[in-house]
């Protein structure tokens, strides 16, 4: 695809973002089974849940913009879930791998944080309020995500990780 205009990038990166939620609609379920302590299996599981309304949302935003639902190969998310999955491998206390489970987490949460951040001001810029609404929600989702991710890390699994040391 030719980049000609902003319009041009913002469907663009809206394709890496619907291939980046489909191969975390994959992955989380692992995620889940991985972890130890059940407040982190629940987190998982309800962001898989959330995840699954993004990709609703993302299929509202290809149809406002008139271009069809496509991913297009996310390399960046690819990688991220590989060292999730190295983390599920590793030979690990169970409250050291969901620590290290949270941490590969967040850093596919702050991906998406800056793909839909960057995609939600072109939208605005472009003067599509609608689809700028669109990818606001779901920025604040992931957002959420990340921090309820922080807290769980401090209150309890870092602590655990602490005591088996
Ligand atoms: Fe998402
Ligand atoms: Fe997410």
């Amino acid at each position: 695809m030719k980049l000609n205009t902003l319009q041009d990038l913002l469907v663009e990166e809206l394709q890496d973002i619907y291939d980046a939620e489909n191969q975390i609609l994959k992955a989380l379920p692992k995620m889940a089974k991985a972890a130890s302590a059940p407040q982190l299996q629940q987190a998982f599981e309800q962001h898989l849940e959330q995840s699954r309304v993004h990709v609703t949302r993302l299929d509202q935003v290809f149809q406002q913009l008139g271009t069809k639902s496509k991913g297009k190969s996310c390399k960046a998310m690819q990688g991220l879930i590989t060292e999730g999955e190295e983390m599920i491998k590793e030979k690990a206390d169970p409250a050291v791998r969901d620590a290290g489970l949270i941490a590969a987490a967040q850093r596919v949460e702050h991906y998406e944080m800056a793909a839909y951040g960057c995609a939600r001001t072109y939208a605005r810029q472009l003067g599509q309020p609608q689809v700028a609404s669109l990818l606001q929600q779901t920025l604040d989702e992931e957002g959420m995500t990340d921090k309820k991710l922080t807290q769980l890390a401090e209150s309890l699994i870092n602590l655990e990780a602490e005591r088996a040391a």
